[in-house]
């Protein structure tokens, strides 16, 4: 009857039997399916809120202006339709509340697998699926339909994986519930591996209270991961999108290399100036009183900006 509807649950079902087989070579086809079902699911929310509106109009992205015979003109949508980037957009100026972060995340995840992943563990298409579950979750609430009636058995899977992952990440995290961290936003970003993105990283000894010490090592690759590196990795992650932003609008990002330690954990974010890793805060220039940042700041002193820094050389 509703063909979108009807494909993302089939697309989810497919997906989930991929995962069922537990075989690597279904891994990419798993994740592949259950997103492009979650992907419909959401396209079915919007389509549903314009119900008079044509579905090319609802889920288009790009519109060219064509004449309309009477001397103005119509816009005409072409094919290209929202992917998971554009749908956060999309159903905000819809009126429609969905996690957007989730989202955008879910986007990594899918072009992740893609990308690297050929073959890929059960478990790695578990973590997949289990953080796409809250959206699958929410796409369902707004649709006001039942998972269990539609989805069936293939629910009953997404439930258990997403129990299992849950219990997993658990210990990951109450292994680091005794770091210290110095900064807030290390505090509280979810940590993740730099080598494969996953969230089940272990701290290897869970009495360390200091983050310097904080080595762990990673449950979905097995990599071992230096505390530099998992912070570095996880700040780049928790501000990628403001450093995007930064990055297109051409303002100071919100995490910058440490002019001091030389690593990527100078924060600069909601009341938060400075290192998490060695906690150098830069104030302001001693000559010109501008506020210093890692991209001002002399190279050879962490007092003046770099354009003081240059004319008084020159007066020497
Ligand atoms: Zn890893
Ligand atoms: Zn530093
Ligand atoms: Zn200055």
């Amino acid at each position: 009857m509703n063909s979108l509807f009807d494909n993302a649950i089939q697309s989810i079902q497919i997906g989930i039997e991929d995962y069922e087989h537990d075989d690597p070579k279904r891994a990419l086809s798993a994740v592949r399916n259950f997103y492009a079902g979650t992907l419909l699911l959401a396209k079915e929310v919007l389509v549903r809120k314009a119900p008079n509106a044509s579905v090319k109009d609802v889920l288009g992205t790009k519109f060219v202006p064509v004449p309309d015979g009477k001397g103005g003109v119509t816009f005409e949508a072409n094919n290209k339709t929202v992917d998971f980037n554009e749908l956060g957009q999309r159903f905000k100026s819809f009126g429609l509340s969905i996690d957007r972060s989730a989202l955008s995340e879910l986007n990594n995840i899918r072009n992740d697998m893609e990308h690297h992943y050929t073959n890929a563990s059960s478990k790695k298409v578990r973590e997949a699926i289990a953080r796409a579950f809250p959206v699958v979750v929410d796409l369902f609430k707004l649709l006001r339909e039942e998972p269990t009636k539609h989805l069936g058995e293939s629910w009953e899977v997404m439930l258990e994986v997403k129990t299992v992952y849950d219990k997993e990440l658990a210990q990951c995290e109450a292994s680091f519930a005794n770091v210290e961290w110095k900064s807030d936003s290390m505090a509280k970003a979810p940590r993740i591996c730099p080598h494969c993105e996953s969230r089940l990283v272990q701290c290897n000894d869970p009495n360390t209270k200091i983050h310097d010490y904080a080595a762990s090592k990673c449950r979905q690759c097995g990599a071992d991961i230096g505390s530099h590196e998992l912070m570095e990795a996880t700040l780049k992650k928790f501000f990628e999108g403001d450093n995007y932003e930064a990055a297109r609008d051409g303002g100071e990002p919100s995490l910058d290399r440490c002019p001091e330690c030389s690593y990527e954990t100078y924060v600069m974010s909601e009341g938060e100036n400075g290192c998490a890793w060695c906690q150098l805060e830069l104030g302001e220039c001693l000559r010109c009183e501008t506020a210093l940042t890692p991209n001002n700041v002399a190279w050879d002193t962490n007092e003046m900006c770099s354009y003081c820094d240059h004319i008084m050389s020159k007066d020497d």
